[in-house]
């Protein structure tokens, strides 16, 4: 079976040999990156040019992607020739351009560019490893207190999410980087950075003047980009949920979500997407991936990405073949044995119907979903508590046992709040004394509904039969 996800390799010392570029293509690379940060254009041109001849050598189909380096913020020289100032957590900072010398100065020559800060707003140093909370903005300088502190080099990216930063779509660098690419005929050139549509169209017309055509690949990296996601895929020929980056720009745990979400917007353009950054960073140092590596790049599969890229990996790791190898098997595999996660759980009891109907009686009721707060189950073993937890409902379920070790048991399961209850014959004073712990512990407010799930033989496995609505009185 051939693969069908793309595999893009960065280029750098560890793989510009001949042996190495030539077993990166052979080992299923398709798109070459030149990351322009990194080495002048003669050390680009010369690659560039071997790597192609090698293709042809081996009859093999390569396009070469020109990733410019774009506006970056940074701050300047540290004072005083000090290699490292430590800032720690709740320490005032200020940021100008201006020597301060009241109190711990940081040179931000390019403070100028920054427009529509707020207080409040968050400054992201070095790859997010410091962060400054803006306290009050003055003429020329920007006064800071440390939120999470740490050592601070010279020259580190900034940041900041929140604010406008108003520097051109093109620095003087990218502009000669551009005349190179095209020069060299590449297929794709990235722009890092982007803010919106207006960032590509300006960057389309500099390469349609220069007399190239070549595709544009938007860096998905700052908040501004997301916000302007949709004008971005139109104007684009395709884009890099550059993971990095945006891992400073948004707070990390939303990445996940905003990869399937860049992800849909492609296919909908059917503009190809590539994912980025991190995916094998173990295999830099190891020659084997660690599983969380192994999953991230499964679940890209199964989020249907076009292409997948190594970074560092291949640019300057000890293993940049088997890289490229790893992440070949680990995508062919998961393409072949695609992940259906509209699994149809069929009841196979009464009660299994009585629970999943539940879930519908939930969803359908009068009052509306979010007037519901949750559903109560009464579970002698733990298993109807666990039949209701299967479908994932988007509700608390709040089960009841009287059995210590099976409320201890459903600490596992997914959505469950287990409570001890002695439970009574009667199912309604069941009820009652449910509503009034959960009132009591604070999981629910009085005029509360749930959904109660019971049956009319209490402690009777299997028996639950009567679903209905209760409030909290
Ligand atoms: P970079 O882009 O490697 O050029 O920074 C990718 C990213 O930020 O994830
Ligand atoms: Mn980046």
């Amino acid at each position: 079976m051939t693969q069908k996800t793309k595999i893009i390799a960065t280029l750098g010392p560890a793989s510009e040999s001949e042996k190495i570029l030539e077993s990166l293509i052979s080992a299923g690379t398709s798109v070459f990156r030149f990351n322009l940060k990194h080495n002048n254009l003669e050390w680009h041109t010369n690659l560039a040019r071997r790597l192609k001849a090698i293709a042809k050598k081996l009859n093999k189909n390569i396009a070469l992607l020109a990733d410019l380096q774009g506006p970056e913020l940074r701050i300047g020289i540290l004072p005083n020739n000090v290699d490292k100032i430590v800032l720690s957590e709740g320490q005032e900072v200020v940021l100008s351009e201006k020597e301060e010398t009241q109190t711990t100065w940081i040179p931000f020559p390019s403070i100028s560019s920054v427009k529509n800060l707020s207080t409040g707003h968050s400054i992201f140093i070095d790859d997010g490893k410091v962060e400054l909370e803006v306290v009050s903005i003055k003429p020329g300088k920007i006064i800071t207190v440390v939120k999470q502190g740490g050592g601070l080099g010279s020259q580190k990216s900034v940041s900041i999410p929140q604010a406008t930063i108003d520097i051109p779509t093109l620095m003087p660098k990218d502009k000669e980087d551009i005349k190179f690419a095209i020069k060299e005929d590449f297929e794709f050139i990235a722009l890092s950075f982007v803010r919106d549509g207006t960032d590509i169209a300006t960057l389309r017309s500099f390469i349609k003047k220069y007399g190239g055509n070549q595709a544009i690949i938007a860096k998905i990296e700052t908040l501004k980009s997301i916000e302007n996601m949709d004008e971005i895929v139109k104007e684009s020929d395709g884009i890099m949920v550059a993971r990095g980056d945006l891992g400073v720009e948004v707070p990390i745990e939303k990445v996940p979500r905003i990869q399937k979400e860049l992800i849909l917007a492609s296919r909908t353009h059917f503009k190809p997407v590539i994912v980025a950054t991190q995916m094998l960073l173990s295999m830099v140092n190891n020659p084997t991936p660690s599983r969380a590596e192994v999953a991230d790049i499964a679940n890209s599969v199964f989020d249907k990405t076009d292409a997948l890229m190594l970074s560092e990996e291949t640019a300057m790791g000890l293993h940049p073949v088997k890289a490229v190898n790893t992440m070949s098997k680990i995508a062919r595999y998961n393409e072949m044995h695609e992940f259906v996660d509209d699994l149809i759980l069929k009841p196979t009891s009464f009660e299994e119907i009585v629970i999943s109907a539940s879930i519908k009686f939930s969803r359908q009721t009068p009052d509306g979903e979010e007037n519901i707060k949750g559903y109560i189950i009464f579970t002698e073993s733990g298993k109807s508590a666990r039949v209701l937890s299967r479908f994932r409902p988007p509700l608390p379920i709040y089960a009841f046992s009287s059995h210590p070790s099976v409320i201890r048991k459903l600490a596992l399961s997914y959505g469950v709040v287990a409570n001890h209850m002695t439970l009574h014959k009667n199912p309604v004073n069941n009820i009652k004394q449910a509503l009034k712990i959960l009132q009591k512990n604070k999981s629910i407010n009085k005029g509360d509904k749930l959904i109660s799930i019971f049956g009319n033989n209490v402690g009777v496995p299997e028996a639950n039969n009567t679903i209905s609505i209760v409030s909290a009185t």
